[in-house]
């Protein structure tokens, strides 16, 4: 558990796999903050989650993009639960599918008090689509905060990565701002880590002290 006011040291690579839900009502008991990672299916999630746990092939990567109908459960370090949501948007998939993931996610966000943080990825190449738009709209109104991560920065190099940035910032508003990291190079991997940590604080300081 994590206690208010104290630093959260997380020993990252220190997480398991607990389980896959495919409704929300199947989700375990936990007393533990969750931490949800959202994006566009080949957005880079898996490969950005095994950077962030320091752990090499414990997040699969999808052959299939669009066919990870599940809500994929992490426990980091007993410290946090970090929610793997399906990738969302995969232009062949049909609408019912379509439907189905809107629906899985969407119930999972509402549900969810122990739910502090949405990280959503968007590929720093790639301005946001109107699925990372729309999925953002959910968590302003659900008062959620979210955090934008751009993914594979390695592709670009400084101008245009900070212009893309700023576009991003344009496009999306939020509390934020982008991240810029990459799971190839490792940048911007630790600076997540510490943003997850600060945000955990704040939290757990939050539910004692609302003042
Ligand atoms: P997911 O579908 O969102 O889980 O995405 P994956 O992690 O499977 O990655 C999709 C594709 O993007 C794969 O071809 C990866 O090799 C590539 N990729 C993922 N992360 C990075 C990155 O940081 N930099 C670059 N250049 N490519 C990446």
């Amino acid at each position: 558990m994590n206690q208010p006011g104290t630093t959260i040291s997380i020993h990252w690579p220190n997480t398991c796999f607990v389980q896959s839900v495919s409704d929300t009502r199947d989700f375990p008991e936990f007393d533990l903050a969750q931490i949800a990672v959202a994006g566009h299916s080949n957005v880079g999630k898996s490969s950005l989650l095994n950077a962030l746990f320091g752990r090499k092939g414990l997040v699969k990567t999808s052959k299939n993009p669009g066919c990870t109908r599940l809500l994929n459960l992490f426990e980091v370090d007993a410290h946090l639960l970090i929610v793997d949501l399906p990738g969302y948007g995969y232009a062949r998939a049909p609408k019912s599918e379509q439907k189905r993931w809107r629906q899985l996610i969407e119930s999972y966000l509402v549900k969810s008090e122990a739910l502090k943080l949405v990280l959503v990825l968007l590929d720093i190449r790639h301005g946001p689509k109107d699925s990372d738009l729309q999925l953002i709209d959910w968590l302003n109104d659900g008062g959620i905060r979210w955090l934008p991560v751009a993914t594979k920065a390695d592709k670009l190099s400084g101008n245009a990565r900070a212009r893309r940035l700023q576009e991003m910032t344009d496009a999306m508003g939020g509390m934020l701002a982008p991240l810029p990291t990459s799971s190839f190079d490792g940048r911007g991997i630790n600076k997540l880590r510490q943003t997850i940590a600060e945000e955990l604080r704040t939290a757990a300081s939050a539910t004692i002290d609302p003042a």
